[in-house]
């Protein structure tokens, strides 16, 4: 990372460790840090020459794999049980468990290459969009064209990745300095698979006892190894 990355880095870190000791919840400090990386995005959207091509409707990437940490899936239970109806939560983890039955059988190399759509895209639009994992904030591609030559093709790695490359490293910086917060707090830091870590928070009561106590918080989730 060059100097102006880890400088965000350290400033998110900084900033965000003071937080999460302030906040009662995990889930309150990165509600915050969601706002300070979208001030981020749109700062660094502004200084560069090249813009994304992302927007509403084209969700090409919204069928790819997607990794998490336990406090993002925290927040996004409670912005469900807060927001959804039990009806509505009830069929979406019925459409997640249709995707795990898939993803159980894939090797993560495997996971990378086959689409699957994610059980929040609903009519083309991400209906948790408010707190979307910082992995799905993080998609700033330039040309749709490759974006859904990729979709078609997923197998085809030769297809060239069109991101801009300024705006993804303050993305990927911003959220290091997060999860290195959580981390130095004493909290669980692995990443997990988004899928089958969904499932699990709305299954295992004791999930949240774990993450605080810096234990694995999912037991049964696929743990993204480093
Ligand atoms: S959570 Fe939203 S943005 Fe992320 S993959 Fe699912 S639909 Fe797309």
């Amino acid at each position: 990372m060059t100097d102006i990355f880890n400088d965000a880095a350290l400033s998110e870190y900084t900033t965000a460790l003071k937080e999460l000791g302030a906040q009662k919840t995990v889930q309150g400090a990165l509600k915050k840090s969601f706002t300070r990386y979208e001030n981020l995005i749109a700062k660094s959207t502004e200084e560069s020459t090249i813009k994304p091509a992302c927007k509403a409707g084209c969700a090409y990437c919204c069928h790819y794999k997607v990794e998490v940490m336990a406090h993002e899936i925290f927040l996004i239970k409670d912005h469900l049980q807060q927001n959804w109806t039990a009806t509505q939560i009830k069929s979406l983890l019925k459409d997640a468990e249709e995707n795990a039955k898939i993803i159980k059988t894939l090797t993560q190399e495997q996971h990378l290459v086959t689409n699957i759509k994610c059980p929040f895209l609903i009519e083309n639009q991400c209906s948790i969009y408010s707190v979307r994992p910082f992995k799905c904030r993080n998609f700033h591609a330039t040309d749709a064209n490759a974006c859904e030559k990729s979709f078609n093709d997923p197998e085809n790695l030769d297809i060239e990745s069109n991101f801009v490359e300024s705006i993804a490293m303050f993305g990927n910086a911003h959220s290091q300095g997060f999860e290195a917060a959580v981390k130095n707090t004493g909290l669980d830091a692995r990443a997990y698979d988004f899928t089958t870590a969904l499932l699990e928070v709305f299954a295992e009561p004791n999930a949240l006892k774990r993450f605080s106590r810096g234990k694995k918080t999912f037991i049964k989730a696929i743990e993204i190894e480093e």
